[in-house]
């Protein structure tokens, strides 16, 4: 006999936020590939490189050295002191360890950043498109997110006046990406200095900067918002190992923030994880503190397969893309294509235009209304050239069956 499974009464929090679409299309796509399909991935943000040798080394040693006990929850000191490095060396930037938070991926950082800021009802302005989870944890924290959609003309940034325009007694809080997760957007130190004029003017709102990209742009040096002495103390940046160091499973992101703030986000962390994984953050010293030629290598290979796909787009119909300056994706604009069929599917959005390229051109990417953007999808080129070409290859084919 069977056994009655009584419905799990679960918290309403749950209802209020959706699961990464990213990692959706992911599973959706290795269902496929176990079925014997032969699937192309090209839905997810991460290099598909593996991590440089030495910081392996380094990993291997700490497990050998015995750094196996609870590490201080903001970090190990002698890493938030390499880190302060780091932002003096690539960014000029001076912080001291204090200013400093160590967190397992920068997706915690964000975290321990909205809960310590935000409250019940406050609006936190978000740019779209943005990346998934941003929404996501301002609705766990209870808090607003106010989209302020940007245009593909406008290379998807958002302008000074947009930015004041949507500024109410309520916000609390700006929260965006540069390079950016999706679009591959670059705010110019100029872009910036007007984003900031804009909040000398609102001295209560405090500005996430999300810069994991930072070694991932393809125009020149990477611009931090934090770079305007007049709004630096409001400004927390996140960043972390992830994608300039191909170190995604490690699992380590950081903050740099005023002394309060950093504190702030060390409590929360306190009660939720107790810090980053020991081995990890001595891995992550390594990274920091060596030659950086493994990124600057990965980037170029990124760079090539940026061209060559953003070169395949063109021959294929309905879709308009916008180079991007940074990161690993392009982010067409695909709406031509709705209300087409290929006499079976009938595509009416993103969502379905994702789901027909998985299902018949056995290719995942994202849908753009994951990112705010429902207008367009996103397609990775964190894959390899090979795989690029046949994945656009297939993709031109099955568009072209759409009438
Ligand atoms: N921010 C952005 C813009 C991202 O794309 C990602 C990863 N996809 C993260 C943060 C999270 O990175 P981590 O692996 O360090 O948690």
């Amino acid at each position: 006999m069977q056994a009655i499974v009584e419905p799990v009464q679960l918290s309403s929090l749950l209802d209020r936020f959706a699961e990464p679409e990213t990692l959706k299309m992911a599973k959706l796509g290795r269902e496929l590939r176990a079925k014997g399909v032969d699937v192309i991935d090209l839905s997810l943000g991460e290099p598909d490189f593996d991590t440089p040798q030495h910081i392996k080394e380094a990993a291997k040693k700490a497990i050998d050295d015995n750094w196996s006990h609870y590490p201080p929850v903001a970090g190990y000191a002698d890493l938030r002191e390499a880190i302060c490095q780091k932002f003096k060396r690539d960014n000029n930037l001076d912080y001291k360890p204090e200013n400093i938070v160590v967190s397992t991926g920068a997706k915690q950082s964000l975290a321990n950043a909205i809960l310590a800021l935000v409250e019940t009802g406050d609006e936190v302005i978000i740019p779209a498109p943005f990346w998934v989870t941003y929404s996501e944890l301002v609705k766990i924290a209870g808090a607003v997110p106010v989209i302020v959609p940007t245009a593909m003309e406008k290379k998807f940034k958002i302008t000074a006046q947009q930015l004041e325009e949507n500024i109410t007694d309520h916000t609390k809080l700006f929260l965006f990406s540069s390079p950016c997760n999706p679009s591959g957007s670059v705010y110019s130190k100029d872009e910036l200095a007007a984003l900031a004029k804009v909040f000398e003017k609102h001295p209560d709102i405090f500005i996430i900067s999300d810069e994991i990209y930072e070694y991932i742009n393809f125009v020149g040096a990477h611009e931090s918002i934090a770079q305007f002495d007049s709004i630096k103390d409001r400004v927390i940046i996140v960043n972390g190992l992830s994608k300039g160091f191909a170190m995604t499973g490690y699992r380590l992101g950081y903050i740099a923030a005023s002394a309060p703030l950093a504190k702030a986000c060390e409590k929360i962390q306190g009660q939720f994880t107790s810090g980053a994984n020991s081995i990890t953050q001595r891995a992550a010293i390594t990274a920091l503190t060596t030659d950086l030629r493994p990124t600057w290598e990965m980037k170029e290979e990124f760079a090539r397969r940026r061209q060559r796909i953003l070169e395949l787009l063109k021959e294929i119909p309905g879709t308009h893309g916008a180079v991007p300056d940074g990161a690993f994706y392009i982010f067409p604009v695909v709406k031509e294509l709705f209300g087409k069929t290929d006499g079976d599917a009938v595509i009416n959005d993103a969502d379905d235009l994702c789901m027909y390229l998985l299902n018949k051109a056995h290719v995942s990417t994202v849908t753009g209304r994951a990112f705010g953007s429902p207008e367009c999808i996103r397609i990775s080129f964190a894959n390899s050239m090979q795989k690029i070409e046949e994945a656009m290859r297939r993709i031109k084919e099955a568009l072209e069956r759409l009438k």
